[in-house]
């Protein structure tokens, strides 16, 4: 690989040494990148607030082996609406970071980069429900990146008959005659979770969910998360 160009997503910025930023970009063709914009904070920099969290860029860079060199960046959008509000930036970031640790580097993945640009747009927009869609970026990124939970019937015995727990090491619900612990959820909810990972983005906010659901739903998938980011650190 020599020079590229192409688009991304800004997941991570680190200061380094005196002006130089280190970000962690996703990019549509190479996937997630680790690249250098030197002098980006100095005073007048060409590259100066363009790789700022979670924009979308235009990025000209040298493919290394491990830390790239940008050459230019051009910002495509900075998500101004979305980052007027920090309830929304919080929730746009916590996406970033799961992309940030699951995605694997320098490996294309188209599917989970169509979720989160949509997710960015519609939170640009102020969908209502942005929330619930937020959750459902979430659970569709994991599960385009091969760990869907399941929610339909017990992972051990798939029984469709409840009650259920979730149960974050065994990647879905378990019914309660074959697993103790967990976070105790209704059928209901465990179908509502699948139906967001199933529908596409803009319509997540379609899914009924009562507002405990929601925070329940939330406190689960987080758990899960870091399940799973302990696990792909731990293999790789
Ligand atoms: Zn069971």
């Amino acid at each position: 690989m020599g020079i590229e160009r192409g688009e991304a997503f800004v997941l991570r910025v680190r200061d380094f040494a005196e002006s130089d930023l280190i970000v962690t970009l996703f990019t549509t063709e190479w996937g997630k990148r680790t690249a250098i914009a030197k002098g980006a904070r100095r005073f007048k920099s060409r590259l100066g607030g363009v790789f700022d969290l979670l924009n979308h860029v235009e990025v000209v860079f040298y493919a290394k082996a491990q830390l790239d060199l940008i050459s230019q960046g051009a910002l495509i959008s900075g998500y101004p609406r979305l980052k007027g509000s920090i309830d929304t930036v919080l929730a746009a970031l916590s996406v970033g970071k799961l992309l940030d640790r699951l995605l694997p580097a320098h490996q294309r993945e188209q599917a989970p980069y169509m979720i989160f640009e949509q997710l960015l747009d519609l939170l640009e927009e102020r969908v209502p429900q942005w929330e619930q869609t937020n959750l459902a970026a979430m659970l569709k990124i994991v599960s385009v990146l091969g760990h869907r939970p399941q929610f339909t019937a017990c992972v051990h015995c798939g029984s469709t008959r409840g009650p259920f727990r979730f149960v974050p090491t065994r990647g879905g619900i378990v019914c309660t005659k074959c697993e103790g612990e967990g976070i105790n959820l209704s059928r209901g909810l465990a179908l509502s979770l699948n139906a967001l990972i199933d529908r596409p983005l803009p319509r997540a906010g379609i899914v009924r969910m009562k507002k405990e659901d929601l925070s329940l739903a939330h406190e689960l998938v987080d758990l899960y998360l870091r399940e799973l980011a302990g696990t792909t650190s731990r293999t790789t």
